[in-house]
């Protein structure tokens, strides 16, 4: 059933819930829908569509790097940022768990085929109808450790899918614009939490079993909140809440002019629903070049840009591009943006921490996230990106031209697309307190019944865009919590 804090009925009788989950965005509806067999609220602090009063509580500040604001690159009501998604999917990476070759705090505790399982189970949350572009990897040379690789794309708004599902589901309730105020203690035990409305209603939700998923920002500022409210009782002292904060930078890096008769090979090739190719470096070459993964984009332009791409390679190679120039206009080449979407390594200055002086509408304190790109991005994309200049070199398929600020400078350019809007990290998953906030199930270190679903959890960020393996592992965790006795 759907309930509305703002206008919520008193007299109904009171329940304790065996699971009390903050957050309707995708990874908390995901744990709705697996958890069918238990009696479950979820706490949205938002209502059904957008308002400024929700909205605004998400304000906070940026230090650092350029990035958005942090009330633009979320959305605080039902559904969450998926009601302004772009769709993209992937799943994870088998070697995304495992980049021992980097160092140990990047090796989570669980491999790919612990999510493995939920894959289907996610296609058909989220509705992908071609999910074998998922997992798809081509080998594009015998020389070169490239391949090539998919993404599929879904339309779902979670907050229309769902609705129907809260509104008539049984034992899985709904109660919207309900802001988490405080977690009640006793010992290390959550017994209940308070929640307050907009219009200052409140309630106590006794539960169980408590989780998190309000987001790759939310859940640290409210754990770190929790702690403070809770005189450092909520959890265990040591442990990293709010480090190792991790995005998906984007940039276009430079342009790539191709001779038009390989412009059919399955890596190039446009189709209808292919208007980007993908191509990324094996782990092998990875591995040897020390560096992370990064997800070369090949996008093709139009005629009169394509020209452009060819004029701004006569600034670099004006030999090169006279005689590419002449092809090109006996349509011999073809010219490309190449962009790219990378894995930044998760830093303990890249984090989420609590203002000293701004506050919320609940009095909580804004969040200020601290980042900044360092010099392990650039040699992952420096790297890659040369890798695969090589290769073109070799085949003698066409050539690329680096943007000069990749190679020569540290500047990034200011006017480009910065970064995915993908929040990642903040409460890791690890076998180490030293490194971790969850353990292998999701649990907080130190708390008996605190979990956390959503990319927070995220131990590396890998590549891809991060909503499918989010699904996939808020299953894993439904699957866990439904099985445990409560
Ligand atoms: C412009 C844009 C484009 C994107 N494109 C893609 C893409 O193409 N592919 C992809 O995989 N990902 C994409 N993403 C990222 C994607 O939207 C997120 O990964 C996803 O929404 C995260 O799901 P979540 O449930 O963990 O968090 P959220 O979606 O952030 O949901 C969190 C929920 O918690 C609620 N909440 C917050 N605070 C509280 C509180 N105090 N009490 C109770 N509830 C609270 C919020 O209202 C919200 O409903 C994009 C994001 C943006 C902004």
């Amino acid at each position: 059933m759907i309930f509305n804090l703002e206008n919520y009925n008193l007299t109904r009788e009171e329940v304790t819930y065996d699971l009390c989950v903050f957050g309707a965005g995708p990874a908390g509806i995901s744990l709705a829908l697996k958890l069918q067999n238990k009696r479950v609220l979820i706490c949205e602090a938002g209502d059904l569509d957008y308002s400024e009063k929700s909205q605004d509580c998400y304000r906070g500040n940026v230090i650092g790097d350029e990035y958005f604001d942090l009330d633009i690159t979320r959305l605080r009501y039902f559904g969450g940022s998926s009601n302004h998604w772009g769709g993209w999917c992937r799943t994870f990476n088998e070697m995304d768990f495992k980049r021992n070759d980097i160092g140990h705090y990047l090796v989570w505790p669980i491999n790919k085929k612990d999510i493995d399982p939920f894959f289907n189970e996610t296609v058909n949350i989220i509705g992908l109808p071609n999910p074998d572009r998922l997992t798809y990897k081509e080998s594009i040379s015998k020389n070169y450790e490239l391949e090539s690789i998919k993404f599929d794309y879904s339309g779902t708004r979670f907050n229309t899918k769902y609705f129907e599902f809260f509104k008539k589901n049984k034992n899985v309730d709904l109660i919207l614009n309900a802001n988490l105020k405080k977690l009640n203690l006793e010992g290390n035990i959550i017994k209940s939490c308070d929640l307050v409305s907009y219009n200052s209603s409140t309630k106590k939700i006794k539960a169980k079993i408590f989780v998190f998923a309000m987001g790759g920002i939310e859940n640290s500022r409210q754990l770190l909140w929790q702690q403070k409210i809770n005189n450092e009782k909520l959890y265990d002292k040591q442990i990293p809440v709010g480090k190792y904060w991790m995005e998906h930078p984007h940039y276009t890096l430079g342009n790539l002019v191709l001779k038009k008769k390989f412009i059919n090979l399955p890596m190039f090739k446009r189709s209808k629903i292919e208007e980007v190719k993908f191509v990324q470096l094996k782990y092998n070459i990875q591995k040897k070049l020390n560096i992370l993964s990064c997800g070369l984009r090949i996008e093709w332009p139009g005629y009169t840009d394509a020209k452009q791409i060819i004029a701004d390679l006569s600034c670099y190679a004006p030999k090169l591009s006279k005689e590419i120039y002449e092809l090109f206009n006996q349509n011999l080449m073809c010219a490309a943006r190449i962009r790219a979407a990378w894995e930044q390594l998760p830093v303990i200055d890249n984090n989420i921490e609590l203002s000293l002086n701004e506050r919320d509408k609940f009095n909580i304190p804004r969040p200020i996230l601290n980042w900044k790109k360092n010099s392990f991005d650039k040699k992952t994309i420096k790297a890659s990106l040369e890798y695969f200049s090589q290769f073109l070199l070799d085949e003698d398929m066409g050539r690329l031209q680096i943007d000069d600020w990749v190679i020569n400078s540290n500047q990034y350019p200011v006017d480009d697309e910065k970064a995915g809007h993908h929040h990642m990290g903040g409460t890791r998953m690890h076998e180490s307190k030293k490194f971790g906030v969850v353990d292998e199930n999701c649990k907080v270190y130190g708390s008996s019944n605190l979990y956390c679903a959503g990319s927070s959890i995220f131990t590396t960020g890998g590549h891809n865009n991060p909503t499918f393996p989010i699904i996939q592992f808020s299953l894993r965790l439904g699957d866990y919590l439904s099985k445990k006795k409560i």
